[in-house]
């Protein structure tokens, strides 16, 4: 309708007194959004969910614990009113008209004087979207718009992007599972760097102008050594690029990570890290296995089994962790698992302790199965495990013996 199209403007909240009337759901999601901008935010409500009470105690915002009477506008720049009651709404709408003020009715949008957009964020950049009292498209279009501009579709580099590297942690090779931040740095690189494990399938997303190149490092280093990636990191940044350094899991958990970033901070290259979900922890939890659980495990040891127990350069305390009664997560173990299992019960963990096995965890070929300490390597070579596959030791791999969650994923019994 003519006349009746919102006009959209960015408010700076900074420092003004806002008030919201209401203190349920819609309440909770308007108020962070005005703290976030730096509102003086008052609620006015007989009632507040656990949320806003929390953020009232943590002195964020007032609290007015009562129901709206005339006079609660007083001195305010913007209004929401979001009560369940439309007799409630309606007074308030009606006081900030009187006082010129802009009153947002959680209601009835279009009886208020102002709307409050679908808003996203991106790297700096806000966008907002009103579809004329259709929420749920606003809110996908900005969702999409958002989407767009994680996934670099949409090129809103207005300066060039500053050289240098970021490690950056891709998890456990779901593509979904990088974190915001990777990828929206993944979006903006110029030159990749990355390993056999993580997410490859992020890579078809990448611009053809962007140089991808291949570190893989076979398990027992048969491909290109950690110095040659480090220079190789260290050349790209200076020759001006963008470098992306993408690691599988969280860079710090067994990936070399911090050799990379000493390297680059040694050879005075700006380097930033983008921490990455573990496949320790991820790949039990996609086969249903909680690394703790409450009266069940209340520690977890995440172990290399790079080096067998007993090797001179083992770290590893075998007897110590035998001792353990939670949860024991190994990494790179399927190759020694006979050896691991064995110390484990030379140090006194029982041989019937339940055992996870998953192998290429989160991903299509997905593969679990069950045994205990006892039966574990026998299961593991009957069943043809191999790496990258996560074995977890203790009572949380019993917990359930098949599938509870559903993970599209092929299944191998004990
Ligand atoms: N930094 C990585 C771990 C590197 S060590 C992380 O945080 O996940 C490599 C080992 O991780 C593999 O041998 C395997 O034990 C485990 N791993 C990594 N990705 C995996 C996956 N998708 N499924 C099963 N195990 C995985």
């Amino acid at each position: 309708m003519t006349g009746t199209d919102p006009y959209l403007a960015g408010l700076r909240l900074g420092g003004l007194r806002v008030v919201v009337v209401g203190g349920g759901a819609v309440a909770q999601r308007r108020v962070a959004g005005l703290l976030a901008a730096g509102a003086d935010v008052e609620v006015v409500s007989p009632a507040l969910t656990p949320a806003v009470e929390a953020m009232a105690a943590a002195h964020e915002l007032r609290w007015t614990a009562r129901g709206y009477v005339e006079g609660d506008l007083d001195g305010a720049w913007y209004v929401v009113a979001c009560t369940d009651d439309t007799t409630v709404n309606a007074a308030v709408g009606a006081e900030a008209r009187c006082r010129r003020i802009f009153c947002v009715r959680a209601d009835d949008g279009l009886a208020g004087s102002a709307v409050t957009p679908a808003t996203g964020r991106h790297d700096g950049l806000t966008v907002g979207v009103l579809a004329g009292g259709a929420p749920r498209r606003s809110a996908a279009v900005r969702t999409a718009l958002v989407e767009a501009l994680q996934a670099g579709l949409v090129d809103d580099t207005a300066d060039p992007v500053r050289p240098g590297v970021a490690l950056v942690g891709g998890g456990p090779g779901d593509p979904e599972l990088i974190t915001v931040r990777g990828r929206r740095l993944l979006a903006r690189a110029d030159v990749v760097v990355t390993d056999r494990l993580g997410p490859r399938d992020l890579l078809d997303t990448l611009g053809p102008h962007v140089e991808v190149v291949d570190a893989s490092k076979i398990p027992y280093g048969r491909a290109m050594n950690q110095a040659r990636i480090n220079e190789l990191l260290i050349s790209h940044a200076r020759a001006g690029r963008f470098v992306v350094r993408l690691k599988g899991g969280d860079p710090y958990v067994f990936g070399r990570g911090f050799e990379e970033v000493l390297a680059c901070a040694e050879a005075g290259v700006a380097v930033t890290v983008v921490p990455g979900v573990t496949s320790a922890f991820a790949v039990p939890a996609v086969a249903d296995v909680p690394v703790s659980h409450r009266g069940v495990a209340h520690e977890i040891v995440v172990v290399s089994g790079h080096v067998a127990p007993g090797d001179p350069r083992s770290l590893v305390d075998w007897p110590a962790l035998g001792r353990l009664r939670g949860t024991v997560v190994l990494l790179m173990a399927v190759e020694r698992i006979e050896a691991f299992a064995d110390a484990l019960i030379d140090g006194g963990r029982p041989a019937d302790t339940p055992v996870a096995v998953v192998q290429d965890g989160t991903m299509r070929i997905q593969r679990a199965l069950r045994a205990t300490l006892a039966t574990v390597a026998a299961v593991v070579r009957e069943h043809e495990i191999n790496p990258p596959a996560v074995v977890v030791v203790g009572p949380v791999a019993g917990l359930v013996s098949g599938p509870v969650t559903d993970a599209p994923v092929t299944r191998v019994a004990p």
